[in-house]
């Protein structure tokens, strides 16, 4: 897929962008600076967001009796998924 789309359609429209980008799907995902992308990405952070913190939540809940703004310590649930979270970033992003 990536070697398909050679150029952004939504950072190439328009007479006033000269730059090309590479259409590819990690540029859509993340970096495309288009205002509908950016509008669809940040609404689409938020629920994520929010999913998380519910998941945290009932995962406190669970583990201590208590809401997550309460608890002493986060939750094993959160603490593993932070560590995983964390080694995918070191695996994908250092090196
Ligand atoms: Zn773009």
């Amino acid at each position: 897929m990536d070697e398909i789309i050679k150029a952004c359609p939504f950072c190439n429209q328009g007479a006033n962008n000269k730059r090309k980008s590479i259409g590819n799907l990690e540029h859509l995902h993340i970096y495309c600076a288009s205002q509908l992308l950016v509008g669809a990405r940040s609404f689409c952070h938020q629920k994520i967001e929010k999913a998380i913190f519910a998941l945290y939540y009932f995962a406190s809940m669970r583990e201590y009796g208590t809401p997550l703004q309460e608890a002493l310590r986060i939750s094993s649930l959160q603490e593993r998924m932070e560590r995983i979270c964390s080694d995918n970033f070191s695996k994908n992003y250092k090196s």
